[in-house]
């Protein structure tokens, strides 16, 4: 494995701060932009570009053939939503390595399939896991033990091994919130087998925070700057990234949807899967598949019980 120290123009010194700023291994390095790496390790930006030039080099970072890409995706796990039904529709779970994005109006499940999730990410692979531990950014102060109790219990899984394998953090404002996402990386450099990363929900700080016209570009770029570092654990760790999303009603809207999910071109680009969630008649939920790459869009319908969501 290549050291810091081993990379040309990288002293002792400069390996220290690197080190002090979460910027311990090759891939991070070699993903960070030389603005980012320049103000975090507190490092000259030129330095910054040299130094990631160099980590790009020693992880071999150019073109990669259709074949190495084909290579890299039998890496991708899934993780099991609880219902078949939602399984089947996103080809067996949420994918690591990339950003699913599910939206829909109040009550329509976003939080109860996070804390689901949150769970099943645990499950043993040939259960729908990945037998790995799940970071819940937690914005809105939706996150109850409880309810993972609940759900834990349908697996007849230890409740207290459960409940530390969930590591939860509490964001009180979008600074806060991108900080967090630093916190992550840490956390998996020290050597938590994190898998699956859970934004509950993404857009309520920088809604709250960023209002009017004029501020709208300032937080569209917060939120893409966001968006990369999440995207980046995604593919730096193979970690699935999920995340809700509100919406906006369009009283303008004849036909079509009446509502849409907020956070514009920035968040519909960033998310691989975009899933649209609806209440349907006598307590059922409606799933729609709207954005995928290579999926095609179609819609399920789920419950939500008391042991999590079912089909
Ligand atoms: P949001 O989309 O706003 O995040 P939630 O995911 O919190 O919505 O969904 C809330 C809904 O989940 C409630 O209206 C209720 O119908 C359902 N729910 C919550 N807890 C339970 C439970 N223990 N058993 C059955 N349904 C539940």
């Amino acid at each position: 494995m290549v050291e810091l120290e081993d990379l040309p123009s990288v002293g002792e010194k400069t390996a220290e701060k690197l080190r002090d700023a979460g910027f311990a291994d090759m891939m991070r390095l070699a993903t960070a932009t030389p603005k980012e790496l320049s103000v975090k390790a507190e490092i000259g930006e030129g330095v910054a570009e040299k130094v990631i030039e160099a980590a790009r080099k020693a992880e071999d970072i150019g073109f990669e053939t259709a074949l190495e890409v084909d290579e890299r995706r039998k890496d991708v796990g899934h993780i099991s939503v609880g219902s078949k039904g939602f399984n089947d529709l996103i080809a067996g779970g949420i994918e690591t390595q990339a950003i699913t994005e599910v939206f829909g109006e109040f009550g329509s499940g976003k939080s109860q399939i996070s804390h689901e999730l949150a769970v099943t990410v645990q499950l043993p692979e040939e259960l729908g896991g990945l037998d790995g531990d799940c970071v819940f950014v937690d914005t809105e102060n939706t996150f109850r033990p409880e309810r993972i109790k609940q759900i834990a219990n349908g697996f007849e899984l230890d409740l207290e091994d459960v409940l530390q394998r969930i590591h939860v953090a509490r964001a009180f404002n979008s600074s806060h919130q991108i900080l967090m996402v630093d916190k992550i990386n840490e956390l998996i450099q020290n050597g938590t087998n994190v898998k699956l990363v859970i934004v509950d929900s993404l857009m309520a700080h920088f809604r709250a925070e960023y209002v009017g016209r004029e501020s709208l570009a300032v937080r569209q770029q917060k939120l893409n700057q966001h968006l990369h570092s999440l995207q980046q654990i995604a593919n730096t760790y193979n970690v699935a990234v999920f995340i809700t999303n509100q919406v906006q009603a369009k009283p303008d809207s004849f036909f079509g949807s009446p509502t849409k999910a907020i956070g514009g071109h920035v968040l519909g680009h960033a998310s691989t899967y975009r899933i649209w969630l609806k209440k349907g008649l006598a307590g059922k939920r409606i799933a729609r598949l709207v954005d995928s790459p290579h999926l095609p869009e179609g819609e399920c319908v789920f419950k939500i019980t008391n042991e999590g969501i079912v089909d």
